[in-house]
């Protein structure tokens, strides 16, 4: 067993998960291992239904590792990158005893997840520098090796903050924490980013993991697609504990057609819009009165201070627009979140929020 096995909840090393109908290896051509029906639902017009989903969809799993340039056995499709990390945190914290790291102001779910399983909570804040809001990787090495953290989530772009972490930085962690923690980079916005993605060091780092998504740049939120990639043999302890059938056929089916030729070439052009109106937003939001500061992103959202939140988010909310307040976010007491939208939405974001029109 592998040094990075030894993450894993000692009394979870060895064990086989639930045997699904369809993880055992039989041949015929009538079924009736599985209690399916022999008929389709009238709804289900190709009868693609009927019968229970392989667990982890060959065809999809297949393109999955394509495009995010990885092997298919280093991939572990889940319901969004939610259960991912619901996953991570199940297989590797004993309750009651060990740790994960997280960098607030971040998003929820890794504490959601921690709490859920009765793992300690470390909490090593974002450090708000010229450059932005940014993660201090010294910190957060420090506190894991101290506090003995066996997860550590990194958020790359960070949601709220926006800001990316270099992959030197991601290394030298990874190497400092090596068969003490996982290293957990979820880049759930990684299509927005500048920078190569951290599935570039897998090769290299076992103890590094990565998290994408169909819900953000591919435009897919309600499939629930999201994978986790990493060693394959962490894969494979992931999956005895994940769930008998988690990729719902209608949703694997739709998955694939959102990731072929024409579609990613479409999500590419669409990633490149928000790219384009992120930068006309953030000129135009910071030359407004009222705005504190602008962080620069490199994500599809902008997160904003205000002289007055409340004011600026119910000038929002009364034109239409609903943006993320994250005033009681810590270090965020000031600012709000918004998503960039098409440019005629940001249009309406800047003319809502500008006190000369509000006046007019
Ligand atoms: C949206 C988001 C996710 C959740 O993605 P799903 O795949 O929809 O579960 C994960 N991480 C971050 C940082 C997000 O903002």
């Amino acid at each position: 067993m592998s040094a990075l096995l030894d993450l894993v909840r000692p009394d979870l090393r060895d064990f086989a998960g639930y045997k699904s109908a369809r993880s055992e290896a039989l041949r015929g051509d009538v079924w009736l291992n599985a209690n399916e029906s022999a008929w389709a639902n009238p709804a289900d017009a190709q009868g693609h239904s009927r019968r229970y989903p392989d667990p982890q969809p060959p065809a999809l799993r297949a393109r999955l590792a394509d495009v995010y340039g990885v092997g298919p056995d280093q991939l572990l499709i889940g319901r969004g990158s939610d259960e991912a990390i619901d996953l991570l945190v199940r297989a590797l914290c004993v309750p009651g005893q060990d740790a994960i790291v997280v960098t607030p102001p971040v998003f929820g779910m890794y504490v959601v997840c921690a709490r859920l399983q009765g793992a300690r909570i470390i909490q090593v804040p974002l450090v708000d520098g010229d450059a932005g809001l940014a993660a201090d990787l010294d910190a957060i090495g420090e506190a894991a090796l101290g506090q003995g953290a066996k997860l550590v989530f990194l958020c790359s772009p960070s949601n709220p903050a926006g800001s990316a972490i270099p992959l030197d930085g991601i290394v030298a962690l990874a190497g400092a924490l090596e068969g003490r923690a996982l290293v957990v980079v979820d880049e759930a916005y990684g299509e927005f980013a500048d920078g190569a993605s951290a599935t570039t060091l897998l090769d290299a780092h076992a103890n590094v993991v990565v998290l994408r998504t169909l819900s953000k740049a591919h435009a897919l939120a309600a499939a629930r697609i999201g994978v986790v990639i990493g060693d394959t043999e962490l894969i494979a302890v992931l999956q005895r504990c994940q769930a008998p059938y988690p990729v719902p056929t209608p949703c694997a089916e739709l998955a694939l057609a959102g990731l072929s030729d024409p579609a990613l070439a479409q999500t590419r052009e669409r990633v490149a819009v928000v790219r384009r109106e992120r930068e006309r937003l953030l000129y135009a939001l910071g030359g407004l009165p009222g705005v504190r500061r602008v962080y620069p992103s490199q994500g599809n959202y902008l997160l904003v201070r205000f002289d007055d939140p409340g004011r600026a988010f119910r000038a929002l909310l009364s034109a239409g627009v609903v943006v993320r307040d994250q005033r009681a976010a810590p270090q965020l007491g000031d600012a709000l979140r918004i998503t960039i939208g098409s440019p005629e939405q940001n249009d309406r974001v800047i003319a809502a929020l500008d006190a000369r029109e509000q006046a007019a």
